[in-house]
């Protein structure tokens, strides 16, 4: 093959290995951390490292490679921060399930052989997802790769604690906790999902020392045996009387206090709670106010403790029948009313959370807030899209303190230690060989270790060196943008603005890109049980990495919704290959074409003008919606270039240039495009593109490092792009005459074009050629006043009239008749779709892409009447 041909078909699988391999070859992902060019730096959000690619990923990392594409390609000293996640509970459960495999469990195997076993696990399997995020095409500068348990970063999250500790921002406290039973460890509030269940509600009288009772609704009876009030309204009359007395706990006969407390609402069941505060978290709330006991009755395998003997052991579940039976019997269960309510589950395993009392560490949260909600009111840092920033405040406004302890062995392990003779805690920048305080040797560490999100709200310094003053820090730090979802916005984002600010004086990036969620084509959530989850990786080799990248960036509106469908995808397949054919035929017909030629010396057609206005127009559009964010836009103005305008008109009217005394200028102007139109997709199809880059005429060593293309105003020209519109209306409406009236291209014929002005009219002729030899016409006629012949076709524009005679070209009567068929039939399908769109109901209900469909239809079968009603009134005129 020679050096300017492309081969026949377009292969992604290899042409994208091979691409990847010479640019990781020459080193062109590498930041500098010493340059004088402008820096421009995202830090990738950390994949798990037990994770594989999905499509969210898919997503994320397609806009960051654009931005940063683009970037390096405008002259910028980039930097895209890779590195992964240690995953604190995922990577866990990963290692405990291969153990179980083996029979053992990870008490009977230790904290130390179980951490070595999790390091092995993870040089083995872990980071699974960088190989995938390459094959993506993620330009990401892979020596820089960083892992939130490396030595570097663990420093940093040593140092934090440290400080915020010293500063009395990490405090201890028992503390009731959302507790996942099978996980063993306290979770966040937000690490909690709530779903809706149907339970009961159970109405238990609880007999008062004095005589009579009280009647108690609750949905847990399991927790009973641990109540140790009961609350009214303050202002409730019915109860006003009881208050301060004592009733009977059922079962036990534990003696208990009435107390009254706003929090109770009079119209929740009787009006009259159990108060249980060492597992609920409000009741915990009253708890405090009142100076109640807390009486934990299950433990933290979910089973009930410190209750008589026939209930310890069992399951909450199994306890909660129990002690129903047992209400029942006495007389006690008055009433059980179906009741829906919101069951807290964890986030990782579904199993149902367990409030529950437990010593844990926390970050007084408040301080750091109050700077953080700061950042982003001054526009320091800026969300994008806008309407992000209310449910930030909203969030911060009313944020609780962050339990950052996690009952695990893999993660960061608390740098604090126990001191066993005098009970004093040593925390330490170092490990501890002795109590600070009392100086004994008798210490332990710690056994809790740092909610994962802990180490990664550090990510965007921590990966730059600190707490090293490093060169890295100060090129990159604060870095330039941060693109993730919606679904992490207070797990990271907010934490990462807290923590930066905190330790560097600076916010963590400038601008905040939030994404949309994936969804199917139906605009349905992807999820495992609904069986509707795509695999980038097998669409990937189904259709090329670059057709999933282009599609994914024409989804993204502003985080909109983004709906992926294969169909979508196999849309930009094809738009891939048409870049790939036109690149073909380009090349080979320029010849001996050197490239390189100025364009100011050429002698241009209008034709060229407009296509270059064009290109210049396409370019300051594709960078607005870079500078913008505006994926959508990008992807749309690329594509309606490159296959509307060049593909589908200048290379057709380029044709038959080829031979003629122009060649040079058309070849000339021809390489120009196609070197533009490769640079302004690289961000978004860096494979094909460059694959093509190197067989023009004149490339240099690597698309991906030549420079993104500026808009020229120079090379703007309204005239041309005026005189084409009508040239182009003129074989438009040709080429449709033909194709509703059945005349093929092997039939010759003749156009007659009546033009408004003498001016428009000698503008026209000097086109004949070329509307010659797109149309197969003949001849063709122009003038001012020319006549409209009989039996003539016929197209009106805005500044001309297009009249073919059809006589002698086709058998009219037979012709009419097809046309008349045809037509019923269109009206008809016109006409449901039209009672459709009366349908309020269908219309109000309709997916948006359905209506959109339907609308396109609908336009599109009118415009089609129009014309066959037209072509059967000249046929019998
Ligand atoms: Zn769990
Ligand atoms: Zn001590």
């Amino acid at each position: 093959m020679n050096e300017t041909e492309l081969s026949t078909r377009y292969d992604p699988a290899e042409v994208g290995k091979r691409w990847y391999d010479y640019w990781l070859e020459k080193g062109y992902f590498k930041a500098n951390d010493t340059d004088t060019r402008p820096p421009f730096c995202i830090v990738i959000p950390p994949p798990n490292v037990t994770g594989s690619l999905h499509v969210g990923h898919a997503l994320d990392n397609t806009l960051q490679d654009i931005l940063i594409r683009h970037k390096r390609m405008s002259g910028y000293n980039t930097l895209w921060m890779p590195g992964t996640d240690h995953a604190g509970i995922a990577t866990q459960n990963v290692v405990e399930r291969e153990l179980k495999k083996e029979g053992l469990d990870r008490h009977e195997l230790g904290r130390e052989k179980f951490l070595e076993r999790s390091w092995k696990w993870k040089e083995e399997y872990g980071g699974k997802i960088i190989g995938q995020l390459k094959e993506l095409g993620a330009s990401c500068d892979w020596d820089r790769e960083r892992f939130t348990m490396d030595e570097g970063l663990s420093r940093a999250v040593r140092e934090v604690f440290v400080r915020l500790y010293e500063e009395g921002l990490v405090y201890r406290a028992n503390y009731i906790t959302n507790w996942c039973p099978r996980c063993h460890t306290a979770l966040s509030d937000i690490e909690v999902e709530y779903a809706e269940r149907n339970s009961h509600l159970y109405d238990i009288a609880y007999p008062l020392k004095d005589g009579g009772r009280l009647v108690v609704a609750t949905t847990r009876p399991e927790t009973l045996l641990g109540d140790t009030a009961i609350a009214v309204n303050p202002e409730d009359d019915r109860y006003r009387k009881f208050v301060g007395k004592m009733v009977l706990l059922p079962i036990s006969g534990r003696e208990i206090p009435v107390i009254a407390d706003s929090y109770v609402a009079m119209d929740f069941g009787t009006g009259a709670l159990k108060i249980t505060p060492a597992h609920d978290p409000n009741d915990y709330e009253v708890g405090k106010r009142h100076n109640l006991p807390a009486i934990t009755v299950i433990d933290k395998n979910g089973r009930m403790e410190n209750v008589p003997e026939k209930y310890v052991g069992k399951s909450r579940e199994e306890c909660r029948k129990m002690i129903v039976e047992d209400l029942k019997e006495q007389g006690l269960l008055l009433e059980t009313h179906p009741h829906k309510n919101a069951v807290g589950e964890c986030y990782r395993c579904k199993t149902t959370v367990e409030p529950s009392l437990s010593m844990q560490w926390f970050v007084k949260t408040a301080p750091l807030a109050a700077e953080a909600i700061k950042a982003v009111e001054t526009g320091a840092v800026e969300f994008i899209p806008k309407s992000w920033e209310n449910t930030y405040f909203e969030w911060m406004k009313n944020i609780r303190d962050w339990c950052i302890s996690r009952q695990l062995w893999w993660g960061h392990r608390i740098p604090a230690w126990h001191c066993a003779d005098c009970a004093h805690i040593t925390v330490s920048r170092t490990d501890a060989t002795e109590c600070a305080k009392c100086k004994s040797k008798n210490i332990a560490q710690e056994n809790d270790v740092l909610d994962t999100w802990f180490s990664s709200a550090l990510w965007p310094f921590s990966t730059l060196g600190w707490p090293d003053k490093t060169e890295a820090l100060k090129t990159f730090y604060p870095t330039s943008v941060l693109v993730t979802g919606l679904d992490i916005i207070f797990f990271w984002v907010a934490r990462m603005i807290m923590m930066g600010i905190k330790f560097t004086g600076e916010p963590p990036f400038k601008k905040v890109y939030i994404h949309a969620l994936v969804r199917d084509a139906e605009g349905k959530k992807m999820s495992k049980s609904k069986g509707n989850v795509v695999d980038p990786l097998t669409l990937m080799m189904q259709f090329g990495t670059d057709s999933l990248r282009f599609a994914v960036c024409a989804m993204e509106s502003q985080g909109r919704d983004a709906r992926l469908s294969e169909k979508r995808i196999e849309g930009y397949r094809n738009f891939v290959n048409k870049l790939w054919n036109a690149s073909r035929f380009v090349l080979m017909n320029i010849g001996d074409y050197k490239g390189g030629a100025d364009l100011n010396k050429l002698n241009l057609t209008v034709a060229d003008r407009w296509i270059l206005s064009r290109l210049q127009k396409t370019t300051a559009q594709a960078q607005e919606a870079l500078d913008n964010f505006r994926f959508n836009d990008l992807a749309n103005a690329l594509y309606s270039f490159t296959w509307g305008e060049l593909c589908d008109w200048y290379i057709e009217l380029a044709k038959p240039r080829f031979t003629g005394g122009d060649a040079e200028t058309v070849r000339a102007v021809l390489v120009h495009l196609l070197d533009n139109v490769l640079r302004l997709l690289h961000p978004v199809m860096p494979f094909v593109t460059e694959e093509i880059y190197h067989k023009l005429p004149g490339h240099g060593e690597s698309l991906m490092i030549a420079s993104y293309p500026k808009p020229e105003s120079r090379l703007l020209d309204e005239e041309a792009e005026k005189e084409m519109e009508t040239v182009m209306e003129i074989i438009s409406s040709i080429r449709s005459i033909r194709q509703e009236l059945n005349i093929p291209y092997s039939v010759p014929l003749t156009a007659i074009v009546k033009c408004g002005s003498e001016d428009g009219s000698a503008k026209i002729k000097t086109h004949e050629k070329s509307i010659l030899a797109i149309t197969r016409a003949v001849s063709i006629e122009v003038s001012t006043n020319a006549q409209r012949p009989p039996q003539s076709a016929t197209a009106v524009h805005a500044h001309s009239e297009v009249y073919v005679p059809l006589a002698g070209l086709i058998d009219i009567s037979k012709e009419k008749d097809r046309l008349e068929k045809d037509l019923a039939k269109i009206k008809k399908e016109l006409a449901m779709l039209d009672k459709k769109f009366e349908d309020d109901n269908f219309v109000k209900n309709a997916p948006p892409e359905v209506l959109e469909k339907d609308r396109g239809n609908h336009s599109e079968l009118t415009r089609r009447v129009a014309g066959m009603e037209d072509s059967i009134k000249w046929l019998g005129q």
